[in-house]
Protein backbone atom coordinates (compact mmCIF):
# COMPACT_ATOMS: atom_id res chain seq x y z
CA UNK A 1 0.00 0.00 0.00
CA UNK A 2 1.08 3.16 -1.37
CA UNK A 3 0.86 5.85 1.34
CA UNK A 4 3.67 8.33 -0.33
CA UNK A 5 1.03 8.54 -3.02
CA UNK A 6 -2.01 8.71 -1.06
CA UNK A 7 -0.49 11.56 1.42
CA UNK A 8 0.31 13.23 -1.71
CA UNK A 9 -2.90 13.43 -3.00
CA UNK A 10 -4.79 13.96 0.46
CA UNK A 11 -1.99 17.30 1.03
CA UNK A 12 -2.98 18.51 -2.06
CA UNK A 13 -6.69 18.81 -1.70
CA UNK A 14 -6.21 20.21 1.72
CA UNK A 15 -4.16 22.95 -0.10
CA UNK A 16 -7.49 23.90 -1.55
CA UNK A 17 -9.30 23.96 1.27
CA UNK A 18 -7.05 26.07 3.40
CA UNK A 19 -6.98 28.41 0.65
CA UNK A 20 -10.58 28.16 1.45
CA UNK A 21 -10.61 28.46 4.79
CA UNK A 22 -8.13 31.30 5.40
CA UNK A 23 -5.20 31.41 7.51
CA UNK A 24 -4.29 28.55 9.80
CA UNK A 25 -1.74 28.05 12.60
CA UNK A 26 -0.36 24.75 13.81
CA UNK A 27 2.04 25.16 16.80
CA UNK A 28 4.23 22.44 17.65
CA UNK A 29 6.65 22.60 20.76
CA UNK A 30 9.75 20.58 21.37
CA UNK A 31 11.23 19.96 24.45
CA UNK A 32 15.02 19.19 24.35
CA UNK A 33 17.29 17.09 21.41
CA UNK A 34 15.71 14.17 20.58
CA UNK A 35 17.26 13.92 17.07
CA UNK A 36 14.36 11.88 15.91
CA UNK A 37 12.13 13.95 16.99
CA UNK A 38 13.56 16.90 15.67
CA UNK A 39 13.57 14.95 12.34
CA UNK A 40 9.43 14.29 12.54
CA UNK A 41 8.98 17.99 13.59
CA UNK A 42 10.68 19.22 10.41
CA UNK A 43 9.08 16.98 8.31
CA UNK A 44 5.83 18.31 10.03
CA UNK A 45 6.81 21.89 9.39
CA UNK A 46 7.94 21.52 5.94
CA UNK A 47 4.60 19.61 4.97
CA UNK A 48 2.84 22.23 6.42
CA UNK A 49 4.15 25.20 4.89
CA UNK A 50 3.41 22.97 1.55
CA UNK A 51 0.14 23.14 2.81
CA UNK A 52 -0.46 26.95 2.93
CA UNK A 53 -0.43 26.04 7.15
CA UNK A 54 1.67 28.86 9.07
CA UNK A 55 3.82 25.99 10.84
CA UNK A 56 4.82 27.63 14.58
CA UNK A 57 8.08 26.22 15.69
CA UNK A 58 8.16 26.45 20.07
CA UNK A 59 11.65 24.60 21.35
CA UNK A 60 12.39 24.73 25.09
CA UNK A 61 15.44 23.09 26.58
CA UNK A 62 15.69 19.60 28.34
CA UNK A 63 15.62 21.16 31.73
CA UNK A 64 12.19 22.95 31.39
CA UNK A 65 9.99 22.37 34.04
CA UNK A 66 6.35 20.69 33.57
CA UNK A 67 5.27 24.28 35.13
CA UNK A 68 7.20 26.32 31.92
CA UNK A 69 5.72 23.50 29.47
CA UNK A 70 1.99 24.05 30.32
CA UNK A 71 2.39 27.92 30.64
CA UNK A 72 3.43 27.80 27.16
CA UNK A 73 0.26 25.14 25.87
CA UNK A 74 -1.62 28.21 27.76
CA UNK A 75 -0.31 30.86 25.90
CA UNK A 76 -0.65 29.03 22.80
CA UNK A 77 -4.15 28.09 23.60
CA UNK A 78 -4.89 31.87 24.44
CA UNK A 79 -3.27 32.99 20.78
CA UNK A 80 -5.94 33.25 18.74
CA UNK A 81 -4.32 33.12 15.28
CA UNK A 82 -3.09 29.22 16.43
CA UNK A 83 -5.80 26.51 15.60
CA UNK A 84 -3.97 23.45 16.38
CA UNK A 85 -0.94 22.52 19.01
CA UNK A 86 1.30 19.62 19.62
CA UNK A 87 3.47 18.63 21.55
CA UNK A 88 6.05 16.12 21.08
CA UNK A 89 6.38 13.14 22.70
CA UNK A 90 8.27 11.63 24.09
CA UNK A 91 8.69 14.37 26.44
CA UNK A 92 11.45 14.57 28.81
CA UNK A 93 10.87 12.00 31.98
CA UNK A 94 10.79 14.24 34.50
CA UNK A 95 7.58 15.92 32.68
CA UNK A 96 4.42 14.19 33.31
CA UNK A 97 2.84 13.92 29.53
CA UNK A 98 -0.78 13.37 30.36
CA UNK A 99 -0.50 16.32 32.58
CA UNK A 100 0.68 18.77 29.46
CA UNK A 101 -1.60 16.54 27.17
CA UNK A 102 -4.97 17.82 29.88
CA UNK A 103 -3.68 21.57 29.53
CA UNK A 104 -3.66 21.84 25.72
CA UNK A 105 -7.13 23.18 24.81
CA UNK A 106 -9.39 20.15 23.19
CA UNK A 107 -10.12 21.85 20.00
CA UNK A 108 -6.55 22.68 19.39
CA UNK A 109 -5.60 18.89 20.27
CA UNK A 110 -4.60 17.88 16.98
CA UNK A 111 -2.62 14.68 18.14
CA UNK A 112 -6.21 13.88 19.85
CA UNK A 113 -4.71 13.20 22.85
CA UNK A 114 -6.99 15.09 25.14
CA UNK A 115 -9.01 12.96 27.27
CA UNK A 116 -11.97 14.74 25.92
CA UNK A 117 -10.84 13.68 22.48
CA UNK A 118 -9.95 10.09 23.54
CA UNK A 119 -13.42 9.69 24.93
CA UNK A 120 -14.81 11.06 21.96
CA UNK A 121 -13.08 8.41 20.14
CA UNK A 122 -14.68 5.51 22.73
CA UNK A 123 -18.02 6.72 22.23
CA UNK A 124 -17.52 6.05 19.20
CA UNK A 125 -17.95 9.89 18.01
CA UNK A 126 -14.56 11.51 16.80
CA UNK A 127 -13.62 14.89 17.33
CA UNK A 128 -9.58 14.56 16.88
CA UNK A 129 -8.21 11.44 16.56
CA UNK A 130 -4.21 10.57 16.74
CA UNK A 131 -3.15 11.17 13.46
CA UNK A 132 -1.65 7.09 12.36
CA UNK A 133 -4.34 5.22 13.07
CA UNK A 134 -6.67 7.97 10.99
CA UNK A 135 -3.84 7.72 8.28
CA UNK A 136 -4.36 3.87 8.70
CA UNK A 137 -8.24 3.98 8.13
CA UNK A 138 -7.85 5.91 4.90
CA UNK A 139 -4.75 3.40 3.27
CA UNK A 140 -7.51 0.80 4.04
CA UNK A 141 -10.53 2.72 2.44
CA UNK A 142 -8.01 3.76 -0.59
CA UNK A 143 -7.08 0.34 -1.40
CA UNK A 144 -10.47 -1.31 -0.48
CA UNK A 145 -9.59 -3.58 2.42
CA UNK A 146 -12.89 -5.15 3.59
CA UNK A 147 -12.66 -3.94 7.81
CA UNK A 148 -16.60 -5.27 8.61
CA UNK A 149 -16.44 -8.58 9.90
CA UNK A 150 -12.55 -8.70 9.16
CA UNK A 151 -10.26 -10.29 12.45
CA UNK A 152 -8.11 -7.17 12.93
CA UNK A 153 -4.77 -7.73 15.10
CA UNK A 154 -3.20 -4.77 16.54
CA UNK A 155 0.14 -5.39 17.97
CA UNK A 156 0.86 -2.75 20.53
CA UNK A 157 -1.48 -0.35 22.91
CA UNK A 158 0.25 2.79 23.16
CA UNK A 159 -2.40 6.01 23.13
CA UNK A 160 -1.05 7.44 20.30
CA UNK A 161 -1.14 4.28 17.74
CA UNK A 162 -2.15 1.06 19.52
CA UNK A 163 -5.45 1.67 21.35
CA UNK A 164 -6.84 4.32 19.17
CA UNK A 165 -6.24 1.85 16.49
CA UNK A 166 -7.79 -0.90 17.73
CA UNK A 167 -11.26 1.73 18.42
CA UNK A 168 -11.38 2.61 15.25
CA UNK A 169 -11.27 -0.99 13.69
CA UNK A 170 -13.75 -1.81 16.06
CA UNK A 171 -16.23 1.38 14.73
CA UNK A 172 -16.14 -0.13 11.58
CA UNK A 173 -17.36 -3.50 12.79
CA UNK A 174 -13.82 -5.25 12.84
CA UNK A 175 -13.74 -8.11 15.45
CA UNK A 176 -10.58 -6.59 17.11
CA UNK A 177 -7.51 -7.83 18.88
CA UNK A 178 -5.01 -6.46 21.27
CA UNK A 179 -1.47 -7.81 21.69
CA UNK A 180 1.37 -6.27 23.26
CA UNK A 181 4.82 -7.45 25.66
CA UNK A 182 2.62 -9.85 27.80
CA UNK A 183 0.45 -11.54 24.94
CA UNK A 184 1.27 -15.34 25.45
CA UNK A 185 1.44 -16.75 22.21
CA UNK A 186 2.28 -13.53 19.55
CA UNK A 187 2.36 -15.63 15.99
CA UNK A 188 -0.86 -17.57 17.14
CA UNK A 189 -2.74 -14.04 17.52
CA UNK A 190 -0.84 -12.83 14.25
CA UNK A 191 -1.26 -15.99 12.53
CA UNK A 192 -5.11 -15.50 12.62
CA UNK A 193 -5.41 -11.75 11.44
CA UNK A 194 -7.04 -10.52 8.44
CA UNK A 195 -5.90 -7.06 9.07
CA UNK A 196 -2.36 -7.05 10.82
CA UNK A 197 -1.25 -3.48 12.52
CA UNK A 198 2.64 -3.90 13.79
CA UNK A 199 3.02 -0.75 16.27
CA UNK A 200 5.70 -2.00 18.67
CA UNK A 201 9.01 -0.55 17.50
CA UNK A 202 11.18 -3.85 17.13
CA UNK A 203 12.46 -4.39 13.61
CA UNK A 204 10.95 -7.50 12.48
CA UNK A 205 9.25 -8.49 15.62
CA UNK A 206 6.95 -9.90 13.01
CA UNK A 207 8.27 -12.87 10.74
CA UNK A 208 7.33 -13.47 7.55
CA UNK A 209 5.59 -17.05 9.41
CA UNK A 210 3.56 -14.82 11.39
CA UNK A 211 1.51 -13.75 8.75
CA UNK A 212 -1.42 -15.27 7.47
CA UNK A 213 -1.11 -15.86 3.30
CA UNK A 214 -3.78 -12.73 1.45
CA UNK A 215 -3.79 -10.67 4.80
CA UNK A 216 -3.42 -6.99 4.85
CA UNK A 217 -0.10 -6.13 6.62
CA UNK A 218 0.00 -2.80 7.95
CA UNK A 219 3.89 -1.79 9.32
CA UNK A 220 3.71 1.26 11.53
CA UNK A 221 7.23 0.67 13.11
CA UNK A 222 10.16 3.19 12.23
CA UNK A 223 13.06 1.59 13.68
CA UNK A 224 16.76 3.17 12.87
CA UNK A 225 19.59 0.20 12.12
CA UNK A 226 22.63 0.39 10.80
CA UNK A 227 21.13 -0.73 7.19
CA UNK A 228 18.77 2.50 7.52
CA UNK A 229 15.35 3.19 8.69
CA UNK A 230 13.22 -0.44 9.23
CA UNK A 231 9.61 -1.37 10.23
CA UNK A 232 8.50 -3.71 12.40
CA UNK A 233 7.76 -6.45 9.89
CA UNK A 234 10.20 -8.44 8.09
CA UNK A 235 10.04 -7.53 4.65
CA UNK A 236 9.20 -10.90 3.83
CA UNK A 237 6.28 -10.93 5.10
CA UNK A 238 5.29 -9.63 1.20
CA UNK A 239 5.44 -12.48 -0.23
CA UNK A 240 2.53 -14.18 2.05
CA UNK A 241 0.43 -10.60 2.57
CA UNK A 242 -1.94 -9.36 0.04
CA UNK A 243 -0.88 -6.18 1.33
CA UNK A 244 2.22 -4.80 3.19
CA UNK A 245 2.82 -0.69 3.70
CA UNK A 246 6.57 0.00 2.84
CA UNK A 247 8.85 1.66 5.97
CA UNK A 248 9.63 4.31 4.64
CA UNK A 249 6.70 5.24 2.35
CA UNK A 250 3.76 3.48 4.15
CA UNK A 251 1.91 4.89 7.41
CA UNK A 252 4.61 7.32 8.17
CA UNK A 253 3.65 9.92 5.01
CA UNK A 254 -0.38 8.99 6.06
CA UNK A 255 0.45 10.10 9.37
CA UNK A 256 1.76 14.00 8.57
CA UNK A 257 -0.75 13.91 6.08
CA UNK A 258 -4.02 13.36 8.92
CA UNK A 259 -1.98 15.55 11.28
CA UNK A 260 -2.47 18.43 8.88
CA UNK A 261 -6.26 17.24 8.11
CA UNK A 262 -6.77 17.54 11.75
CA UNK A 263 -5.36 21.07 11.75
CA UNK A 264 -7.56 21.85 9.31
CA UNK A 265 -10.18 20.28 11.21
CA UNK A 266 -9.58 22.18 14.53
CA UNK A 267 -9.75 25.00 12.22
CA UNK A 268 -13.40 24.17 10.88
CA UNK A 269 -14.10 23.22 14.82
CA UNK A 270 -12.37 27.43 16.16
CA UNK A 271 -14.52 28.77 12.93
CA UNK A 272 -18.10 27.00 14.41
CA UNK A 273 -18.00 25.42 10.65
CA UNK A 274 -18.53 22.20 12.25
CA UNK A 275 -19.81 21.28 15.65
CA UNK A 276 -17.31 20.62 18.77
CA UNK A 277 -19.74 19.09 21.25
CA UNK A 278 -19.52 20.92 24.46
CA UNK A 279 -17.98 24.25 23.21
CA UNK A 280 -18.86 27.33 23.73
CA UNK A 281 -20.21 29.75 21.51
P1 LIG B 1 5.30 2.40 22.42
O1 LIG B 1 6.71 2.07 22.82
O2 LIG B 1 4.56 3.44 23.16
O3 LIG B 1 4.44 1.06 22.44
C1 LIG B 1 4.96 -0.15 21.99
C2 LIG B 1 3.94 -1.24 22.23
O4 LIG B 1 4.49 -2.48 21.77
C3 LIG B 1 3.58 -1.45 23.70
O5 LIG B 1 2.20 -1.58 23.84
C4 LIG B 1 4.31 -2.75 24.07
O6 LIG B 1 3.62 -3.52 25.03
C5 LIG B 1 4.30 -3.47 22.76
N1 LIG B 1 5.38 -4.44 22.68
C6 LIG B 1 6.67 -4.28 23.01
N2 LIG B 1 7.37 -5.41 22.76
C7 LIG B 1 6.49 -6.31 22.29
C8 LIG B 1 6.60 -7.65 21.85
N3 LIG B 1 7.77 -8.29 21.86
N4 LIG B 1 5.49 -8.27 21.42
C9 LIG B 1 4.31 -7.63 21.39
N5 LIG B 1 4.14 -6.35 21.77
C10 LIG B 1 5.23 -5.70 22.21
O7 LIG B 1 5.42 2.74 20.88
P2 LIG B 1 4.48 3.61 19.88
O8 LIG B 1 3.13 3.00 19.74
O9 LIG B 1 4.61 5.05 20.18
O10 LIG B 1 5.29 3.34 18.53
C11 LIG B 1 5.50 2.04 18.01
C12 LIG B 1 6.40 2.12 16.79
O11 LIG B 1 5.73 2.88 15.80
C13 LIG B 1 7.73 2.82 17.00
O12 LIG B 1 8.69 2.24 16.14
C14 LIG B 1 7.47 4.24 16.55
O13 LIG B 1 8.65 4.90 16.11
C15 LIG B 1 6.54 3.99 15.41
N6 LIG B 1 5.65 5.09 15.08
C16 LIG B 1 5.53 5.39 13.76
C17 LIG B 1 4.67 6.37 13.36
C18 LIG B 1 4.54 6.63 11.92
O14 LIG B 1 4.00 7.65 11.54
N7 LIG B 1 4.99 5.71 11.05
C19 LIG B 1 3.90 7.17 14.32
C20 LIG B 1 4.04 6.74 15.69
C21 LIG B 1 4.90 5.73 16.04
P3 LIG B 1 3.39 -3.03 26.56
O15 LIG B 1 2.26 -2.05 26.49
O16 LIG B 1 3.04 -4.30 27.26
O17 LIG B 1 4.68 -2.43 27.00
Amino acid sequence: MDGAALAARIRADLRDEVVELGEIGLATILVGEDPASQIYIRLKHEAAEAAGIRAVDRRLPEQTSQEELEALVEELNDDDSIDGILVQTPLPSHIEEASVMRAIDPVKDVDGLHPFNAGQLYFGSTTLAPATPLGIMRLLAEYRVPVAGAHAVVVGRSLIVGRPMALLLLHENATVTICHSRTRDLAAETLAADILVVAVGQAAVIAPNMVKAGSTVVDVGMNRTEAGLVGDVDPGAGDRAAYLTPVPGGVGPMTIAMLLSNAVRAARFRRRLLAFPGHSV
